[in-house]
């Protein structure tokens, strides 16, 4: 069964909440997107049930510091594993020129020697050029530019194999050259902000973020059959009931927003 396990649905300045990253599980594999910006990506995990040694693939969006610097926690402790026990399973990375030379420094800077040595014999970087689409955890996966203003964005889109279509768009405003990829699409996942009913709704929503409605009036039209909603903030204790809410004012069909350690399951 294919599902989504959320690791996280906050965004990049969030403390209750932990930033936004989840799996791809499918059947016996998965692919882990995005890792947060701390340590809790490996307590989430354990939360979820997942050892380290289960993750074998990892897509890196951006280069921000809430979907990049987990990946250093994950680096740190995983490489426990391959020091003191037989351990020796690659972990496929994948992610635009930006992530990658993002994770470079960030090995070299941040680790010991003997770290960086483990960690760089078992790793292996696929750099995202463009479209590419790529057999991971038993699906094929398209990665796309998602042509964001601020950072190189990558999305992706697949087709799970129970046929429904998922697109991830990454965490800004769904650049509308897109809108033919995701039109007619079982899943959408998009970021939104807040709430556009409070006041107070912040300049960087207007420039890269979007509210819960501007973000369902963009959609509606697409015929998008479920609209996950994510990379929220975290000032709310009912999150899910409030932005529920307002979406469904301005979007007809369903509408997820998950809350952390929240699993979807893809029908
Ligand atoms: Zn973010």
């Amino acid at each position: 069964m294919e599902k989504i396990i959320m690791l996280g649905t906050g965004h990049g300045r969030v403390i209750d909440l932990y930033n936004t990253c989840f799996l791809l599980q499918n059947g016996e594999d998965r692919l882990l997107v995005d890792t947060g910006g701390s340590i809790r990506i490996v307590e989430n995990l354990a939360k979820m049930g997942y050892k380290l040694t289960d993750i074998h693939n990892i897509f890196i969006s951006h280069c921000h510091t809430d979907h990049i610097l987990g990946l250093c926690w994950f680096f740190k402790l995983v490489s426990v594993f391959y020091y003191k026990t037989d351990y020796k399973e690659k972990i496929n990375i994948y992610g635009n020129e930006e992530v990658v030379e993002a994770i470079d420094k960030l090995i070299s800077a941040v680790f010991p020697k003997l770290l960086q040595d483990i960690v760089k014999k078992n790793i292996v970087i696929h750099v995202l050029k463009g479209e590419e689409t790529i057999d991971i955890a038993g699906e094929k996966i398209t990665f796309f530019d998602a042509l964001a203003k601020g950072n190189s964005l990558y999305g992706f889109e697949t087709v799970l194999t129970n046929g429904k279509k998922l697109v991830f768009l990454g965490d800004e405003i769904c650049n509308q050259s897109l809108y033919n990829r995701i039109k007619d699409a079982d899943y959408v996942m998009h970021e939104a902000f807040c709430m556009d009913s409070e006041e107070g709704v912040p300049q960087v929503v207007k420039e890269h973020h979007s509210t819960v409605k501007s973000v369902c009036e963009a959609m509606e039209p697409l015929n998008i059959k479920n609209l996950i909603i994510y990379h929220t903030e975290d000032s709310h204790k009912d999150k899910k009931e409030l932005y529920e809410k307002e979406a469904k004012q301005y979007f007809s069909n369903n509408v997820i927003v998950p809350n952390d350690l929240e699993i979807i399951e893809i029908k």
